[in-house]
């Protein structure tokens, strides 16, 4: 249950929907179970928020183990005591209660700052620091200024953590000022909202995903996505989507106005009327006659710390760890490597084991080549053999995402997850531990910190699973493909 008052979180539903505001306000327990990805995301920005306490030191925390009540009644009388730095203060206006991070108290008055474990400002993070400052203003006579602290996307680690440099600061004063009036009666909607006896009839729409998608998405889409229905359609806007869905078009085959669409939904269409794939063999055919043999698909695993670990690199930059590589043409053809900070060491693998192919097959190869032509950057005496890496690349995602070939119970998703699974009619994924690649990430940490032998060697084979099982699906989706174009 969230609780009385509106929070921050509250009030930011409430800008997404009614509904979700009133069931998250009302109805908690209907909320969507947090998957993996988010739950480390959330605590990311638990751990970022903690380091920037480090920029003003030795401030109390009102929250530690304390009551929403207590935490207010003890930020009032840090208040009067005149604290320089209260971390959680808790303040209530109007029926709105925020947690500020860090309030200062300056010379001319009091700061606030609310940090961000992200490199860009967006428009819901504006909303929600107005809404605090709207509460700060009303609650504190010498309240001056309200600033999203976020990550310096620019700084670079040279030995120790510049805490100074790696944060960056933006007051958000003039939004706030302009939205106080906005602030004043948007809350005054919310509280009605609140007060209501039933839940808002609240039709899904584009807004059930914008900013985020809704918490309680599957409470409210409960059998509406059917086998035929329009929302496994890919590669179409929500706004169309729903322009059917709202004129009583709810099924794929009930769309009757193809020619007005674009030729990929038109496929799609075909596809899912005639409940068989459209494939161009002649165009595959053509493709694939640029596969240079001896070939073998390749995958590589990156993880991208928020706080740089390594000298030289920045916040979230993409540090290669794990790469594997499967083939038909080698007795051994999975190699490994699994280098912790050693950039060099890792593209010295990298050169060795791919030098007796003449094509690599990747599915999507934008984080391939990217990470490779950083590694050509740094490491100036390697880079033509790490150019001639990127040259090799044969991403056969272009054939699923130009739809060479398309199967109907893609249902919109071209991940190779989502495409081997159907092409293939088995999952290769199905045994592995980890499933995504910020879990990959996380796993990684945890494997540079573990310090016990056996729990280390099984995050690694977990980790080297995951990223064998991409090059596994990329290697046999491929070897299909090229079959299928032959089949007459
Ligand atoms: S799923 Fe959509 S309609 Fe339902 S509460 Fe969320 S935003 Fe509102």
């Amino acid at each position: 249950m969230a609780g009385s008052y509106i929070s921050k979180t509250a009030f930011i539903k409430f800008e997404q929907c009614e509904k979700s505001f009133f069931l998250y306000k009302n109805h908690y327990y209907l909320r969507d179970k947090p998957d993996v990805d988010k739950q480390l995301t959330f605590k990311r920005g638990h751990d970022i928020g903690f380091l920037a306490r480090e920029l003003f030191p030795g401030g109390i925390d009102v929250s530690e183990n304390n009551s929403k009540e207590n935490a207010i009644a003890l930020t009032l009388k840090f208040i009067e005591e005149k604290a320089p730095v209260i971390y959680e203060a808790t303040f209530v206006y109007n029926g709105v209660l925020v947690m500020v991070d860090i309030l200062v108290l300056g010379k001319d008055g009091y700061e606030a700052y609310e940090v961000k474990s992200s490199i860009k400002i967006s428009e819901t993070y504006i909303k929600d620091a107005c809404l605090q400052f709207y509460v700060l203003s009303n609650c504190l006579k010498n309240f001056r200024d309200f600033y999203l602290v976020t990550v310096n996307s620019e700084y670079v680690l040279k030995d120790e953590l510049d805490i100074k440099q790696f944060f960056k600061r933006r007051s958000i004063l003039k939004d706030a000022l302009k939205n106080i009036q906005y602030m004043q009666e948007r809350i005054n909607h919310a509280k009605l909202v609140d007060e209501r006896q039933s839940i808002p009839n609240i039709e899904i729409g584009p807004h059930c995903f914008s900013p985020y998608q809704c918490d309680f998405f599957n409470t409210c889409w409960k059998g509406k996505i059917t086998e035929n229905s329009i929302f496994n359609l890919g590669k179409v806007n929500k706004e169309e989507l729903f322009n059917w869905y709202h004129n009583g078009v709810y099924e794929i085959t009930e769309i009757n106005n193809e020619k007005n669409l674009s030729l990929p939904l038109q496929q799609q269409i075909l596809a899912w009327k005639q409940k068989k794939p459209i494939i161009n063999k002649e165009i595959i055919q053509h493709y694939f006659s640029k596969l240079k043999t001896p070939y073998a698909a390749f995958d590589l695993e990156v993880w991208g710390a928020a706080v740089p670990t390594i000298n030289g690199t920045k916040p979230f930059q993409k540090i290669p760890f794990l790469f594997t590589l499967k083939s038909n043409d080698y007795k051994d053809d999975v190699f490994m490597e699994f280098n912790t900070d050693d950039r060099k060491n890792f593209a010295l693998a990298l050169i060795e084991k791919t030098k007796n192919y003449n094509s690599l097959l990747v599915y999507d190869k934008s984080l391939e080549s990217s990470v490779i032509n950083e590694l050509a950057l740094l490491i100036p005496e390697l880079k033509e053999q790490l150019i001639n890496i990127t040259k090799k690349f044969f991403d056969i995602s272009e054939i699923i995402q130009k739809q060479y070939y398309f199967h109907h119970l893609f249902n919109g998703n071209f991940s190779l997850k989502a495409v081997s699974k159907v092409v293939l009619e088995e999952n290769v994924f199905q045994s592995e531990q980890i499933s995504t690649g910020l879990e990959a990430m996380n796993a990684y940490v945890t494997y540079k910190l573990e310090k016990n032998e056996i729990e280390r060697q099984i995050i690694k084979d977990n980790l080297i699973n995951y990223c064998l099982a991409d090059t596994l699906a990329t290697f046999l989706l491929a070897e299909k493909l090229m079959q299928l174009s032959k089949v007459e």
